[in-house]
């Protein structure tokens, strides 16, 4: 198949290198030249803009940049997506954003007569570069159908939720989740082991308890609890503090819009705020077990 790559960054950058490892036929762009270079180097073509790689002959169109507004400037701009495409190219946004965005550019694409479906991913740069994402996607059944054969180049788990923006509504309810829960098996793991526990043990008991989830039993955040967690190497690598901050502000100000009440959302947020605005950031999530102890290193 014929695809447009825009975006291609730590994500974008090798999931378009999986579409070309499965015989797509890439014309990519970014603002980065370096990023462009990569994939020209492993056999994609280069657009100098974004409306030419709009006007030129692709079927289907992928956008994976950073959030809600580069996502609108790139397909509602003057000169963007939307102002060149033909009607019968796909759209697939896979951004992370908010659903009220995604719908907005939706129905701006419908308009023009262009099928879109909003697509974000879970699974970090490791799934990103594996081809085993998890696509949440937003949009009509017909459009998923017909989008399924792309997705699966760069995904293992492929999953319809519905209409427009649903796809958005999953994954920020479910980094939302992810978010508390961290700070939950945080704040536990930091009490047992300052009364006394061994860490290990603690987490044992924990993962074998009504206390198990994800952030204690796949990626815990003590130090030396799991050998190959970011807790171990010094919260390097992994899921960035100031990205889960992104996506606790989407799931906050997706709530305000719904008038629903995320009183521990908007709790972790400020935590995370709080922990990125002392400087870190860049360490991964589960560093923020240092809000508790700053001895943890
Ligand atoms: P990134 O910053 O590494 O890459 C974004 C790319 O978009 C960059 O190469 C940038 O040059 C390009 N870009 C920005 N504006 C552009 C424009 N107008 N035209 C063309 N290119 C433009 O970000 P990333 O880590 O690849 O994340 C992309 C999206 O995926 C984000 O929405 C993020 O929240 C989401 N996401 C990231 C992860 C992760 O672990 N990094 C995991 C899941 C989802």
């Amino acid at each position: 198949m014929k695809i447009g790559f825009l975006g291609l960054g730590n994500m974008g950058g090798p999931m378009a290198h999986n579409l070309l490892k499965a015989g797509h036929e890439l014309t990519v762009f970014d603002l980065s030249e370096a990023a462009v270079a990569n994939l020209v180097e492993a056999g994609a073509s280069a657009a100098p803009s974004i409306a030419v790689l709009a006007g030129s002959n692709v079927e289907v169109i992928i956008t994976m940049l950073p959030a809600a507004q580069h996502v609108k400037g790139v397909y509602l701009g003057e000169d963007g997506l939307l102002a060149k495409v033909a009607p019968e190219v796909r759209l697939i946004d896979s951004s992370t954003i908010d659903p009220m965005s995604a719908r907005e550019v939706a129905t701006a694409a419908a308009a023009k007569g262009n099928r879109m479906i909003d697509a974000p991913v879970s699974g970090g740069t490791g799934g990103a570069a594996a081809g085993t994402l998890t696509f949440m996607v937003g949009g009509e059944q017909a459009d998923f159908d017909a989008a399924l054969p792309v997705l699966q180049a760069m995904g293992k788990n492929i999953v319809y939720c519905g209409p427009s923006g649903n796809g958005q509504v999953a994954k920020v309810a479910n980094n939302m989740l992810l978010g508390i829960s961290m700070i939950g098996a945080a704040e536990a793991m930091n009490l047992g082991v300052s009364l006394g526990m061994d860490p290990k043990v603690l987490a044992g008991i924990i993962n074998t308890s009504s206390g198990r989830c994800w952030s204690t039993d796949t990626y815990n955040p003590y130090p030396g609890v799991l050998d190959n967690a970011p807790a171990s190497r010094g919260y390097t690598g992994g899921f960035g503090t100031d990205l889960m901050l992104k996506d606790l502000g989407l799931a906050t100000e997706a709530a305000k819009q719904a008038r629903q009440p995320v009183v521990l959302g908007a709790l972790a947020q400020q935590l995370y705020q709080t922990f990125s605005g002392q400087g870190n950031g860049g360490l991964d999530f589960s560093a923020i077990i240092k809000m508790y102890n700053g001895a943890i290193e």
